[in-house]
């Protein structure tokens, strides 16, 4: 396989997310290249050749005209499959350059082998292994399912010509109004899941956040409920954090709640279920009901 890894730049800054797309193709044994539309002091540190399009001329964001660059850039490398993040970015773009190519799309793909490549489906309760039969490929991954490889190599960049002016300009970007609260700069973050089984039940979380100094924080279907604001919600569609001390209550540690809190120094979960995927990444799992073991816990700290 020869994959064309399409790196991210926002707001001057090749994305961390970037280095993601190595480790699956070493996941799956390809040779890669890299595109980037960004700038010379910002290439992806990766012993590859990199096709870069300036960003000054092409725009940070410009899905018709990045679509003539990846193309292009694919053409030159050879390659037969092209893989994007599955963020903002690249979930406009892969399917543009999968139509122009007439390629099979696998979205959203959380683990890969030479075999296929595995997603979730069903909201996550499923999962679904499959393959392209096409001659070339278009993926994306879900941000957060493949770790990060160490830069460390030196870059061989290749400038793109700029293939016209696509059909939209990019003009800037505007912050979100602030508000709530900045879970990232908690040093504790204490979380509810669906295990919370009620609304009222997110309280004790809040209690027992409170009783350690932290925050709570809660994972999407809390949220999607509304028993807690969104700027509560971890996870790759929430906030990202990285406390001290992470205490997942009743999650079940979905790759999208993982992304959002796998880098916390200590993670304590709590579960009924011995077997959740959360005892992956957890330091530390608890086999308990968490609307006793979390109340209980509250009473000791006071
Ligand atoms: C595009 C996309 C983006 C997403 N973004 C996010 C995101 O940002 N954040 C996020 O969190 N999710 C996100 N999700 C949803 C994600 O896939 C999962 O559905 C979600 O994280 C599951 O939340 P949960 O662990 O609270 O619930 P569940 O998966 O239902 O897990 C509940 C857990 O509670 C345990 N439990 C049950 N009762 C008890 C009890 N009494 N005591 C203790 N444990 C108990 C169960 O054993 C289970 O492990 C996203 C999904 C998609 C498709």
């Amino acid at each position: 396989m020869k994959a064309l890894l399409v790196g991210e730049y926002r707001e001057g800054k090749l994305l961390e997310s970037t280095y993601e797309l190595v480790s699956f193709a070493n996941a799956v044994g390809a040779e890669f290249e890299f595109f980037l539309v960004g700038s010379q002091d910002q290439l992806p540190q990766v012993e590859a050749k990199v096709h870069l399009a300036d960003v000054t001329t092409a725009g940070e964001y410009n899905p018709a005209l990045h679509k003539q660059l990846v193309l292009a850039a694919a053409e030159k490398a050879g390659a037969d499959t092209i893989v994007f993040i599955h963020s903002s970015y690249g979930w406009d773009l892969a399917p543009r350059v999968a139509m122009a190519l007439d390629a099979a799309q696998i979205s959203e793909v959380i683990e890969a082998d030479a075999e296929g490549y595995l997603r979730p489906a069903c909201n996550a309760k499923l999962r679904r292994k499959v393959k392209s039969v096409t001659g070339k490929s278009v993926i994306t991954l879900q941000a957060g399912a493949f770790n990060p490889v160490e830069p460390n190599g030196t870059p061989q960049a290749e400038a793109l010509e700029s293939a016209g002016d696509g059909n939209c300009e990019f003009l800037g970007y505007e912050q979100a109004e602030a508000g709530g609260v900045d879970l990232g700069k908690a040093e504790i973050v204490v979380s509810a899941g669906r295990g919370v089984g009620k609304p009222e039940n997110v309280e004790m979380i809040q209690a027992l956040a409170n009783a350690l100094g932290g925050e709570y924080g809660a994972s999407r279907p809390v949220v999607d409920a509304g028993w807690a604001p969104h700027d509560r919600q971890v996870g790759t569609t929430g906030q990202v954090v990285a406390p001290k001390l992470y205490v997942a209550c009743g999650i079940s540690g979905a790759i999208q709640h993982l992304a959002g809190m796998k880098k916390s120094e200590f993670i304590l979960a709590i579960n009924t279920d011995k077997d959740a995927p959360i005892g992956e990444v957890a330091d530390v799992l608890v086999v308990a009901d968490v609307k006793q073991f979390a109340p209980a816990l509250t009473e000791k700290l006071g």
